[in-house]
This record gives structure tokens, C-alpha cells and sequence, in this order.
């Protein structure tokens, strides 16, 4: 006990660690500030574990708590915004940031960062201008649509829709589309923060037109309808078709809204994968109001994207809450050069980063992991037991839950400790690698992987393995 008080006495001072550190911190230039917290941090950390009886005695030398010191500034003077190697095979995955952008939308982002623009300024009268009526008619282009606004995210283009066509009435929505997003995003949160009455009809598997019809009243202003996303029903289900139910709406006098989440402006079917109706199709099928994401399917940026007749479209833009959730310059801009894209189907299968992905046939998934498999043979000998599999990537972004694209993965066995720390050394590389464990391996699934990537992942591994042996 009292050595552990004496222990803790002769804790180093800050300021006299700082004022020993003073060439060192030149040099590097660390701001004083950052290299006094990082000081405060270390020292407080040995006292706890001195406290806790999990380290006994303080480092040795000086040099020893220079080393804790430096490197624990180095961990702060990186950014924790940072780029990540994404080895999980889910496309649009929400944690990682889900869609990259295509070097289009990037070099146009970038332009839009450095110089001044025509964001709110008519180029042709010069006079003010609207930022929307830039992507405007490129989405009624794609989609048929009548009019079109884009907003932050789809999560605020339902709110604000709803707020504009249903506040302080009712909006009737199946229950078995009463969807949670993730994120704590909730059908029936956001309706009552929108302050419409959601009115619950029909099971959660069957829906029927009937209970649509008997569930209008004189406070009705909208059927809405939701894309299950993340889930699906199998068995006995059924849902009234679209049509049926903008006739109903038709014969009524209400609106009917489509939420489809992902959104698509290209038949999934062409990649092999199951149909899923086209933002273009709902718009067809008379839906007044659509909404889905810029940043699932579409490949764009973090957007949400209102499309539908005319009249309602305006009612929204005129909503004040529409400035509260108005997207800026950047957004504008990527999403412009990604939408653009998508008026040449095949260029937007090449360019745009998720749908090149969704699409990649599984023969070329394989030569990319191969390349990294046969440099990896070379150079990690026997510290790691290496294979190829075939294994099964997701879509993601609530795209599809439940099919499977056909992919390849190298697996990464070590031998002298478990996978889990594998996982954990990973997450902290230089570029961190985030993968799946699988059957005691760490999984890299490369549909996920850019093929310029491959470099610095063998990199990476080959470093890590021969410095940790
Ligand atoms: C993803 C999703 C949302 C939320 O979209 P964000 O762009 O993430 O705000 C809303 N509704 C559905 C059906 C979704 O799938």
C-alpha cells in the first residue's frame, strides 16, 4: 500500500514533462495545447492503473514517458474523420459512410469547395437564382416526374411531405409497413413530429384494399405507402397494388405518397437481382408524391429526393421547414455530375461507384482478390494461413435484405493468436480495415475493395504481420 502511494507521489509533472518535451514539440510541430492534454492523458492513465493494481511501479526513464507522450499525440493529431478500407462485401453500408462517389461527382465537389459558384445567381439574367432548379429538371428528365426537390436526407423529405400534405390530419399507412430504418429512424416518429395522425390499417402480413377504403374519413389527406427496406414478409402476405391504390385515391380525392427508401433509377433486374420497382415506374403508376435516398441506390451524396405532380411538389417548396432542411453547395454539385450520369444507362454502371459494385460479375471480384492472395503468399510465408472463398456480399443501405451477389474473399488465419485480435488490429491500421469474422477467419469480401486499394492493403498486412511476429 504505501508503495503504491509512494508510486503514485512520484508521478511526473506536467509542466516539467512539457518543458522537457520543448525541442521535441518544435520540431514536430504538435500545438502546445494538444501536447498538454496528451501529457494530462498518459499520466492519468498510469495513475489508474497504479490505483486499479493493473501496473505496478511507473515507467522507468524518462525516454520511457516520452515514448507514451509522443505516441499518444500522434493518436491525436490524426483526424477522427477518417478514410477506411470497407472488406465487409456490404455495398452501401450505412456505418462506412454507404455510397462513394464517381470521380465525376468528387472533381465537381471539389470545385464547388474551392471557387465561388452560381448556387443562388441566374447566370442568364443576373439575377438571384434558385440552388434547386440546378438538378431539378435533370430528375424530372429521369424520372418523368412533373417537378422535383431535393433536400437533406430522405428522412427529411418524408417529414417535410408529410408536414405539407397531412399536418393536423389523418395519413393512413398499413401496418405491415410500419418500418424502423435503423438510426432510430421510425415510420410513426416521424408522422407525429410532422403532426399528422397516423391511422394503423389492415395485418402486419395482409393489407387489403377494403381496409384502405373504410379507414377514410372527412380528416383523411393521405395514403401513404412504405418501402419495408430492411425487411421482408414471406408467406401468407399480401399488399394492395400501387395502382389500385392511387385509383382508390383518385375516386376519393386524396393523395397517395410512396416513401421507396433506396430508390432506384435502374431495373435491378439487369444485374441479375430480383425486380424492384424503379422510381420512374411509381411515378408512372400515378403515386402523387415519391421520395428515396441520394446516397443508397443512386450512388449520389447524402440527399433526399421528392418527386411528384406539380401542384403538391410546390406546396412543399413553399413549406418553411424547407429551409431548415436545404442541402448545400456540395451536395448540389455531386449530386448534379451523379445524376447526369444515369441519362447514359451503361455509363452509369461504369461510373457510378455502388452500381459498378452491385454489378461486378463474381470472376472479376476473384482476379482482384488473387492479386493481393498471390503478393500475401510471398510475403507472409507461414506467419498467417491464407485462402480464397467464395462467399456472399449484400447490397445494403436497406436494398434487398435478403439477397445474396456472389463474391470472393481471402481469409486470414494467424497462428499465433486469435482472429478476434486480428479484428482489433484492423480496426487501428494506418487505413483501417474493417471485415467479418467468419468461422474463427477474418474475411476481406473484395467486391467491396477498389482495385487500386490492393496496394495498399498488401502493404498494410505485410507490415503488420512482420512487425507483430
Ligand atoms: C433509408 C430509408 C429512409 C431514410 O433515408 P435517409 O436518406 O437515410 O434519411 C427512409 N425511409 C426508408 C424506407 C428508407 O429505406
Amino acid at each position: 500500500m504505501n508503495d503504491k502511494n509512494a508510486t503514485l507521489r512520484n508521478l511526473p509533472k506536467v509542466d516539467e514533462c512539457l518543458a522537457d518535451l520543448r525541442t521535441l514539440l518544435e520540431q514536430r510541430q504538435i500545438p502546445a495545447r494538444l501536447a498538454k492534454k496528451a501529457v494530462q492523458t498518459v499520466i492519468d492513465q498510469v495513475r489508474q492503473a497504479i490505483l486499479a493494481g493493473t501496473q505496478h511501479g511507473q515507467p522507468r526513464s524518462a525516454e520511457a514517458w516520452q515514448r507514451l507522450f509522443l505516441a499518444t499525440m500522434e493518436t491525436m493529431m490524426q483526424p477522427h474523420f477518417r478514410r477506411v478500407l470497407n472488406g465487409t462485401g456490404v455495398v452501401i453500408h450505412t456505418n462506412l459512410g454507404r455510397s462513394l462517389l464517381s470521380e465525376a461527382a468528387v472533381d465537381q465537389l471539389t470545385e464547388a469547395a474551392a471557387h465561388y459558384s452560381n448556387l443562388e445567381f441566374d447566370l442568364q439574367t443576373g439575377k438571384r437564382g434558385s440552388r434547386y432548379s440546378l438538378v431539378e429538371d435533370i430528375i424530372c428528365d429521369l424520372t418523368g416526374a412533373e417537378a422535383a426537390l431535393v433536400v437533406n436526407n430522405n428522412a427529411a423529405a418524408v417529414l417535410i411531405a408529410l408536414d405539407t400534405i397531412a399536418r393536423d390530419r389523418e395519413a393512413i399507412v398499413s401496418r405491415g409497413e410500419l418500418v424502423e430504418i435503423g438510426g432510430s429512424f421510425r415510420i410513426p416518429d416521424v408522422m407525429a413530429k410532422s403532426g399528422a395522425t397516423l391511422v394503423e390499417v389492415g395485418a402486419t402480413n395482409r393489407t387489403h384494399l377494403y381496409d384502405y377504403e373504410r379507414a377514410i374519413t372527412e380528416q383523411t389527406a393521405l395514403l401513404l405507402r412504405v418501402h419495408t427496406s430492411n425487411f421482408r414478409m414471406i408467406g401468407f402476405t399480401s399488399r394492395v397494388p400501387t395502382e389500385e391504390l392511387v385509383a382508390l385515391a383518385q375516386r376519393t380525392g386524396l393523395a397517395v405518397m410512396e416513401d421507396l427508401g433506396s430508390g432506384s433509377l435502374v431495373n435491378l433486374q439487369e444485374f441479375g437481382l430480383p425486380a424492384e420497382p424503379t422510381v420512374q415506374e411509381v411515378v408512372r403508376s400515378g403515386v402523387d408524391v415519391v421520395t428515396f435516398s441520394g446516397d443508397k441506390l443512386l450512388g449520389g451524396p447524402q440527399a433526399g429526393i421528392i418527386v411528384g405532380k406539380r401542384d403538391i411538389v410546390s406546396r412543399i417548396k413553399r413549406n418553411p421547414l424547407n429551409r431548415a432542411l436545404r442541402i448545400d453547395k456540395f451536395t448540389l454539385a455531386s449530386l448534379e455530375t451523379t445524376l447526369r450520369a444515369y441519362y447514359d444507362r451503361d455509363r452509369a454502371r461504369r461510373e457510378v461507384p455502388t452500381l459498378r459494385m452491385i454489378g461486378e460479375p463474381a470472376p472479376v471480384i476473384k482476379k482482384r482478390a488473387q492479386k493481393l492472395l498471390r503478393i500475401l503468399r510471398r510475403r507472409l510465408a507461414d506467419r498467417c494461413v491464407l485462402s480464397l472463398i467464395q462467399t456472399v456480399s449484400r447490397v445494403g443501405g436497406g436494398a434487398l435484405p435478403e439477397y445474396g451477389l456472389t463474391s470472393w474473399a481471402i481469409t486470414l488465419k494467424p497462428v499465433d493468436r486469435p482472429v478476434s485480435s486480428l479484428e482489433r488490429d484492423f480496426r487501428n491500421l494506418a487505413v483501417p480495415l474493417i471485415g467479418r469474422i467468419e468461422q474463427e477467419q477474418f474475411l476481406i469480401d473484395f467486391r467491396t475493395i477498389q482495385d487500386k486499394e490492393v496496394p495498399l492493403l498488401a502493404d498494410q498486412l505485410s507490415t503488420y504481420f512482420s512487425s507483430a511476429a
